[in-house]
């Protein structure tokens, strides 16, 4: 059905997608309303840029897998750079689960990923400490994008195939009579509508009450320390994550829209999974976060002790959280109103083969081409929830 009316709400990366895939179908009737006055200003501007197929899980496997693919494919570059992810484990529980999940990515296809020891960690990263470390697991497939040249390249292709694209417009409420969508209400007016996508991120849980959904998702603050090196980067660093507290870092770059800009080599971001951090909407940096994470940082990779942080590049976002860390996607109890939100800080890397999928959904009445039954909002009143122990 192209000549639906399909309104999107939220202009970031996953907002971006579902147009896009929907545009590519010959969906011709698409608004997405962003409340911002520029597209890319929640989670995706603060966004990481890391993209993995090491995951837990069949579907989010599958999921990153579809989206490394489509990345490798598409004629519009957003800077994937394959650099890989590598994933220290501490102790033989740890290393058992790393083998455990790199057992099932390789049985979904992913065939460069690989057990790595202490040796030949310390080749990779020179200068890392791994006196603490038993070994590894290095994906060469994963690596980074940047998330607004990505986010860029669909709206320039759901522009160009005719989507609207409306800023500075926060949609107050969906209207549902009969149980299905009528139309979505902003300051400036009532839009007509026969489907709505939630696309709003952190903010998907209100403007779902509107519609009397309630939707499980929780924001929390995520922080990213940016710091200037004294010496250059060892060449080709990976992302490099240590399991136990999910500190990690990577080489940085500035990630703008258009910027197509490699990073200097000088220059690192880290973090950690701050347990601390409760449910908040804060987006104001802690100071404080630069010295936990500078603990961090000297026992784990000398080299960036003597580092200096840029604090006006340093940054707090949202994560979007589910109670089982994976996202929804999916229609729900409302016909007509389809849900595309709580990646849980996976957004990014997952959003190509979500916009496939509720393009499919919304146009085929299911997913054709890889089976997202699992992530519909039912399996948390069904009980049936997912599993994802990975830390970033
Ligand atoms: C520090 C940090 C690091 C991260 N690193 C990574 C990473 O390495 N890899 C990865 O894949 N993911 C990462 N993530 C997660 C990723 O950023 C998100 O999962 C992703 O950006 C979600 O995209 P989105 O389009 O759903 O949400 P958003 O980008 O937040 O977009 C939602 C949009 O909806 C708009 N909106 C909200 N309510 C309304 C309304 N009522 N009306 C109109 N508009 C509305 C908002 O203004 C916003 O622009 C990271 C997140 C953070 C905070």
């Amino acid at each position: 059905m192209p000549d639906r009316k399909i309104v999107i709400i939220g202009g970031g990366v996953v907002g971006a997608s579902v147009a896009y895939h929907l545009a590519e179908r010959g969906a011709r009737d698409i608004v997405l309303l962003e409340r911002a006055d520029a597209l890319g200003a929640g989670s995706t501007g603060k966004a990481t840029g890391g993209i993995r197929a090491q995951f837990e899980t069949e579907i989010n496997i599958l999921l990153s897998l579809y989206s490394l693919e489509f990345l490798k494919n598409w004629d519009f570059d957003c800077e994937y750079d394959a650099r890989g992810y590598l994933f220290l484990a501490r102790d033989q529980d740890q290393l058992l689960y790393l083998d455990a999940t790199r057992f099932r990515q390789q049985d979904l296809g992913y065939d460069d990923v690989y057990p790595i020891d202490t040796e030949a960690i310390s080749a990779v990263v020179p200068g890392l400490n791994t006196d603490d470390i038993v070994g590894g697991s290095f994906g060469l497939r994963d690596g980074f994008i940047n998330p607004l040249a990505l986010l860029e390249g669909f709206i320039t292709g759901a522009v160009s195939a005719g989507t609207r694209v409306v800023t500075s417009t926060n949609v107050e409420s969906i209207s549902v009579d009969h149980g299905r969508v009528r139309n979505v209400r902003t300051a400036s007016g009532t839009l007509e509508c026969d489907a709505v996508v939630i696309c709003s991120g952190p903010w998907a849980r209100p403007i779902a009450a509107t519609a009397g959904v309630d939707l499980p998702v929780t924001p929390q603050r995520r922080q990213i320390v940016w710091a200037q090196t004294e010496r250059q980067l060892p060449a080709g660093l990976p992302m490099v994550i240590d399991l136990e507290d999910g500190f990690h870092f990577r080489p940085a770059r500035d990630f703008s829209f258009g910027s197509n800009r490699a990073g200097s080599g000088y220059e690192v971001l880290f973090a950690y999974s701050d347990r601390d951090e409760g449910p908040s909407e804060s987006t104001e940096f802690d100071e404080a976060f630069v010295e936990k994470v500078y603990q961090r940082a000297r026992h784990r990779a000398p080299f960036l002790a003597d580092s200096s942080p840029v604090l006006e590049k340093c940054r707090a976002g949202l994560y979007e959280n589910t109670p089982d860390h994976h996202a929804i996607i999916g229609g729900c109890e409302v016909e007509g109103l389809y849900l595309a939100c709580g990646f849980s800080g996976h957004g990014v890397m997952h959003s190509p083969a979500t916009g496939r999928a509720l393009s499919e959904i919304i146009l085929d009445g299911e997913a054709k081409f890889l089976d997202v039954s699992s992530l519909h909002i039912d399996r948390f009143a069904n009980g049936r929830l997912l599993r994802e122990t990975g830390f970033i």
